[in-house]
């Protein structure tokens, strides 16, 4: 058998600056589940909690890695499964860890539970070649897809339907303003906004991602580096602005989300890529009418909700996680370089040798 390993953040500092350490991946305890590892994907928490965070305490040593699938390998005494899952099943894994019995976890937010983790944050995540999780978050993957389309899912698809149904409310017809069509989350919120009847503008850095976009379901694609974006939104929506700004990108975009969302409209934000600090004019906030909703993460029960689509058109479904560049797992740091370059469309995989 290969050598278990994963990749320490030891201290904090640039990106890739992880160490790789053998390991004894240990026994699951009563409710929890070891995985071995097929593929894990890269989110942008990945370099995170590699820098670390201003104002933000994090536990480390620490494996980075949210987001993995692979096979259950060992079951704790008493731990029950979830359906359509059985020690030796192939799986994907939620990314959220909470507490189960409190009044937000019994009401199914387990995001605003006082005891919420994201795997590879806040507790050792899936840069690995194992990794132990609550045996409740783990989930089937849907037939037609491999481990490299499983591990890209869970994440960003929890994240974007959360802010785009649950938070923002997008209705039929609607029109939403996605940035960064070609990334991870953005790739997830086109083919989203689609399957809630949604019209999606999607803003991208170059050509070749537009085309791509397009695929997933863009009806517009602005090219940001040759468009003003909030100019060209008046154009397509005939001044009026969309409905719904899709904000992951902070800083850098939210001068011009205020400027392209339609009076009434709702701003719906997480992530801020490019950064948390910006100006806010209150009058065109009050004036316009806006509504700015913070999101992060979402709910594990809507991973089931989101899986059942698959399940209902496995020929034709609705959307599928779109792979950018697979790395094996020994590259893990060329492969958090590879996705602050923001080059690729779509999620960066590190598959894991057998
Ligand atoms: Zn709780």
């Amino acid at each position: 058998m290969a050598e278990a390993y994963r990749w320490r953040v030891q201290e904090h500092g640039p990106t890739g600056s992880v160490i790789r350490e053998a390991f004894d991946p240990p026994s699951p305890g009563p409710g929890w589940a070891r995985i071995a590892l097929r593929a894990m994907a890269l989110n942008h928490l990945d370099l995170w909690t590699t820098w670390g965070l201003e104002g933000v305490k994090l536990p480390i040593p620490i494996t980075p890695g949210c987001d993995g699938a692979g096979v259950v390998e060992a079951v704790g005494e008493g731990s029950a499964l979830p359906p359509g899952v059985e020690l030796g099943s192939s799986v994907m894994i939620a990314p959220g860890l909470s507490c189960g019995v409190c009044a937000a976890c019994l009401r199914g937010d387990d995001m605003a539970c006082a005891a919420y983790k994201v795997l590879g944050h806040m507790c050792d995540g899936t840069a690995a070649t194992h990794v132990l999780v609550p045996a409740a978050n783990l989930l089937p993957i849907p037939p037609n897809w491999d481990f490299k389309q499983a591990a890209a899912f869970p994440l960003v698809y929890l994240t974007a339907w959360e802010m785009l149904h649950r938070k923002a409310k997008l209705q039929p017809g609607e029109s939403v303003l996605v940035w960064g069509g070609g990334s991870g989350v953005g790739s997830a919120a086109l083919q989203l906004a689609r399957l809630l009847g949604g019209h999606a503008l999607a803003v991208v850095g170059d050509d070749a991602k537009a085309m791509r976009c397009w695929e997933l379901g863009a009806e517009h694609v602005i090219v940001r580096t040759r468009e003003d974006v909030a100019k060209k939104v008046r154009e397509l929506t005939g001044k009026r602005g969309v409905e719904v700004v899709f904000e992951h990108t902070g800083t850098a975009t939210w001068g011009a989300s205020m400027a392209a969302v339609a009076r009434g409209g709702r701003i719906v934000t997480c992530g801020s890529t490019t950064g948390v600090e910006t100006p806010l004019n209150l009058r065109a906030l009050f004036a316009k009418q806006i509504t700015i909703l913070g999101s992060y993460m979402g709910r594990r029960e809507h991973l089931w909700t989101l899986l059942e689509f698959i399940k209902r058109n496995p020929t034709n479904p609705p959307f599928f996680p779109v792979v950018d560049r697979v790395f094996r797992l020994e590259d893990y740091p060329e492969a958090q370089r590879h996705l602050e370059a923001g080059k690729g469309f779509g999620k960066v995989v590190c598959e894991v040798a057998p």
